[in-house]
């Protein structure tokens, strides 16, 4: 019999346990007893929930064996590698009796919006009592939330992606890693852009190293498993434990609702689109701000904050008059931008005359009265229309790899309605 594992919220931010990492011990435990397990997902759940656990990752394991079987073994992994005396860390285990092809409705819609908005801890434990799922959970149990989602996630996901998680030996957690970046760029170089995010060449920095203190060793991400693998064989490291390749909703903007200006919801992750309203601003720390207006009238802040590098030079580079996409989670607001796309540029600009004899600029000759030049007294209408200097072409711009959020889809992959000016 099919059955379908959730795993939630067993992270710790100060011990560094990691939710896959649990699910990759469980994955072994079954199949060292014989019970096959046929794929694990890695599911990336709301990024703008407050309470959030590091990455917000939910593990869910499609395993042939009766839910009665799996559940001692389960809980028995979930209780000696959850971080539970961590009093913010709230593992939940959910376990339903069918297999991927059987996910209710109800199970496949709250998985849906677990990536879009924030759910309720009550919600999911009586969806799951509906359904005769097996639960369990430590502290507050708020990992059935995310344990629900991944049971849901194989209905809801139309375009899955791989990440594949190699881990360290578990007496050198905590220390330094070793891992040679002279051959994760080699393997970047190689596979990309089957592979993504693995390394930030303009920062010539290793992302798929993690720096916290947790079990993964590296995480290489993309399209094509077979790439994957491929690449991980050329990456010299220290000796690895155990690798798992998951399915992964990271890389696919599945946070992202369409929404007019006037629309948006506090807390929530938009596409959204506006005319840029004032130039750019720098402030304090190098953050870049910039204002849009919607067509309804409505103007919001739009914000790319320091940690993401270069990419807000393309801020700096829109001027008012500009239509542009905005990707990003709208908290406060303002809009944490993740990608845009230029729609219109603005192609000239209106500037104070230069008299074609003297080659100086005009002066205002008084309110409605147009302009004069100082030296020779001639006189202009107005104002008169400059070319600009544009450095943004039209298309979408996004933040570098090292600025990815795990659910925000690179431009690499394609698939947008626009020209693309990927970050490699
Ligand atoms: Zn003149």
């Amino acid at each position: 019999m099919a059955a379908i594992v959730g795993i939630d919220d067993t992270d710790s931010r100060t011990a560094g346990m990691c939710t896959t990492y649990v699910g990759t011990v469980l994955r072994q435990r079954l199949v060292d007893q014989g019970i096959p397990v046929h794929r694990q997902l890695l599911y990336r759940c709301h990024p703008a929930v407050k309470r959030k656990t590091r990455g917000n990752a939910a593990v869910g394991l499609h395993v042939e064996a009766d839910p009665a079987t799996i559940l001692p073994i389960a809980r028995e992994v979930v209780e000696t590698h959850a971080v539970i005396d961590d009093d913010r860390t709230n593992p939940g285990l959910v376990i339903a009796p069918h297999g991927p092809d059987r996910i209710p409705a109800a199970v496949a819609t709250f998985a849906r919006n677990a990536v879009q908005t924030h759910q309720s801890l009550s919600t999911a434990r009586s969806i799951a009592g509906d359904h005769d799922y097996h639960m369990c959970g430590w502290g507050d149990g708020h990992g059935h939330i995310g344990a629900l989602a991944a049971v849901g996630a194989w209905d809801v996901t139309t375009e899955w992606t791989y990440e594949q998680l190699t881990y360290r030996e578990p007496d050198r957690w905590g220390t330094p890693r070793t891992v040679d970046t002279s051959s994760v760029f080699a393997a970047a170089d190689r596979w990309y852009p089957r592979i993504w995010d693995t390394v930030d060449r303009t920062a010539d920095e290793a992302v798929c190293v993690p720096h916290t203190p947790g079990p993964v060793l590296y995480g290489l991400r993309g399209d094509d498993p077979a790439a994957i693998t491929a690449a991980a064989e050329m990456i010299d490291s220290e000796p690895t434990s155990a690798r798992t390749l998951f399915h992964t909703n990271q890389g696919t903007d599945a946070h992202l609702r369409d929404a007019s200006l006037d629309a948006l919801v506090d807390g929530h992750c938009y596409r959204t689109t506006g005319r840029v309203v004032d130039s750019p601003v720098t402030q304090r720390g190098g953050h870049v701000f910039v204002t849009i207006r919607g067509d309804d009238g409505h103007s919001i802040e739009c914000a790319a904050f320091e940690p993401t590098k270069r990419f807000r030079d393309h801020v700096r580079a829109l001027h008012p008059g500009d239509r542009i996409t905005v990707c990003g989670e709208y908290t406060d607001g303002t809009m944490k931008l993740e990608k845009f796309a230029v729609r219109e540029l603005t192609r000239t600009t209106m500037t104070t005359p230069s008299c074609p004899t003297c080659d100086r600029t005009m002066s205002s000759a008084g309110a409605d009265q147009g302009y004069r030049c100082p030296d020779c007294d001639r006189t202009a209408p107005g104002k008169v229309e400059q070319p600009l200097d544009r450095s943004l072409s039209c298309g979408w711009y996004e933040v570098p790899p090292l600025a990815r959020r795990h659910i925000a889809k690179p431009l690499v992959r394609g698939g947008f309605d626009a020209p693309i000016h990927p970050e490699r």
